[in-house]
């Protein structure tokens, strides 16, 4: 059976316990491997390895580290295929969304943050106060935790502007798809990274995230994952002082208005709902639809969900694979009957597949207001709400109505509308006749219950480094 060791100082390890966990194909149900459930011995080990590589990695030029991670994505890609398939294996996506969109994701965060290595400048003040310059250093050890729902894609978003800026990484990959963090792991070694830079510690949150997060030598913890983890998490770096970014839950609306082309972007609405089975923190799982076009809207859009081809993620034209554990499945179900009881009336989907795996039908409930649990929770599955609004004042409510504020799409052909509900909207990030459309360079991250701090470009960059300013007296 394949074992996903833990990578430290450059080699694969097995956990000092030698105890390993189960993984399962969430399509067939089956065990295909397992993974190291590592402890704080482990988490030691790594911190050490990482120590004694910073030195020599944070003093290397930035070009030579922009050379690593691009040498880093170039065999990435050439792999990806292989990459893709294991995504699908691990976690039950489809094959046809990990090779066509997030292996390439993950490629781009690789080369991205290895232009930003040499692009990435700091800023410098000249005036009265004399010549001031913020120098920016690396921090030093950084943790970087991530999610089973985009494994490889939040994997590389975290590990390669820390790389960039010159830390070294002990990462922790979800105990729950494990896979493909341990063969980049297992590529960076045959490229001969130096040994130390990038180390990963498998295992349990409690068992091995905790440790890790709590470490003295750790200076930064980069965290995706659920809300009630994070708050964990800051109640233990709080503290010790240290710096720390939160991916969190969301419970994102989706705004359609009635001027907006919703009829031709039907498709992409489907999609923003349902992708990944709706395993996507940036899913719009409540949509907000204006009343003169409820009826209408509601009628084609269940037909639309009800035509998703749902079965064998590897094959081509499934758009649907099964949910990524028994336990996640069962925690869906128990939100669909939760639905139910509050009062909901279904239009489509709502049960279990009669088959073998851990598949859910795309579900669509109506008739369940702002307050209902199902409109207040976090479901993270192929499960949504609609509900009709009247008119923008209203729609802005409705929307802001969570207690998360992670991203909204928002739909309509009337640009001033747009900008005031842009500047109205409780979220980090606001799409306007789009979704998922990201440029690596904006800020990315959520308010209120979604987060705390930004991800993506200089934000990254400014993250993983310590600004000191040097001023300089002039005359
Ligand atoms: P999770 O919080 O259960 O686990 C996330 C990671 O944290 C895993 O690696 C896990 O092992 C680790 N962990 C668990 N307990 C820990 C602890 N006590 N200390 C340290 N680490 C610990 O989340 P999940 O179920 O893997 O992922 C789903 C959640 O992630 C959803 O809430 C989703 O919205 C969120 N998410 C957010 C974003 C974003 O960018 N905001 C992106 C993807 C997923």
């Amino acid at each position: 059976m394949k074992r996903c060791s833990h990578w430290i100082d450059g080699v694969a390890c097995a956990p000092a316990s030698d105890r390993w966990l189960a993984l399962f194909n969430p399509a067939n149900e089956e065990q295909f491997a397992e993974v190291a459930s590592g402890d704080s011995t482990d988490v030691e080990a790594a911190v050490g390895a990482a120590q004694r590589a910073f030195p020599a990695w944070s003093a290397l030029p930035n070009s030579q580290r922009s050379r690593w991670l691009e040498r880093l994505a170039d065999a990435l890609e050439a792999r990806s295929d292989e990459f893709a398939a294991a995504e699908t294996l691990d976690g039950g996506k489809p094959y046809a969304l990990a090779r066509d969109v997030e292996i390439p994701r993950a490629v781009a965060n690789l080369r991205f943050f290895a232009h930003a290595a040499t692009q990435f400048s700091s800023e410098s003040h000249h005036g009265e106060a004399g010549l001031n310059y913020t120098l920016r250093s690396p921090l030093g050890v950084v943790a970087a935790i991530s999610p089973w729902n985009l494994p490889l894609y939040l994997f590389t978003w975290k590990i390669a502007p820390a790389l960039a800026a010159g830390n070294t990484v002990v990462a922790k990959p979800s105990e729950v798809t494990p896979l493909t963090a341990t063969m980049l792991a297992e590529l960076a070694a045959e490229l001969g990274f130096p040994a130390g830079v990038l180390n990963l510690v498998h295992g349990l949150g409690p068992e091995v995230g905790e440790p890790l997060v709590s470490h003295p030598q750790v200076r930064a913890v980069s965290f995706t994952g659920s809300t009630a983890v994070g708050k964990r998490i800051a109640g233990i770096t709080a503290p010790a002082l240290k710096k720390l970014s939160l991916e969190l839950g969301g419970k994102n609306p989706t705004l359609v208005f009635a001027d907006s082309e919703w009829r031709t972007q039907l498709d992409t609405l489907v999609r923003s709902a349902f992708q990944n089975s709706g395993q996507i923190c940036l899913c719009g799982s409540r949509l907000l639809v204006e009343r003169s076009i409820y009826p209408e809207f509601r009628d084609a859009f269940s037909e639309r969900v009800r035509a998703l081809r749902i079965g064998d993620p590897m094959l081509e034209p499934t758009q649907l694979g099964p949910l990524v554990s028994q336990q996640h499945m069962d925690k869906v179900l128990a939100c669909i009957q939760r639905a139910h009881a509050e009062g909901g009336q279904l239009l489509c989907g709502g049960r279990r597949l009669d088959r073998t795996g851990w598949f859910v039908e795309p579900t669509v409930f109506e008739g369940l207001g702002p307050e209902c649990a199902s409109n207040r929770q976090e479901i993270f599955g192929p499960v949504v709400t609609l509900q009709p609004f009247d008119h923008e004042q209203e729609a802005l409510a409705l929307a802001n109505a969570s207690d998360y504020g992670l991203s909204v799409s928002l739909w309509t052909r009337d640009l001033h509308r747009a900008h005031r509900m842009a500047a109205g909207l409780q979220a980090g990030i606001v799409w306007v006749n789009t979704w998922l459309m990201r440029d690596l360079r904006t800020p990315f991250g959520g308010v209120a219950a979604s987060g705390l701090g930004r991800e993506g470009g200089a934000e990254a960059m400014r993250f993983f480094t310590e600004p000191k300013n040097v001023c300089v007296a002039l005359g």
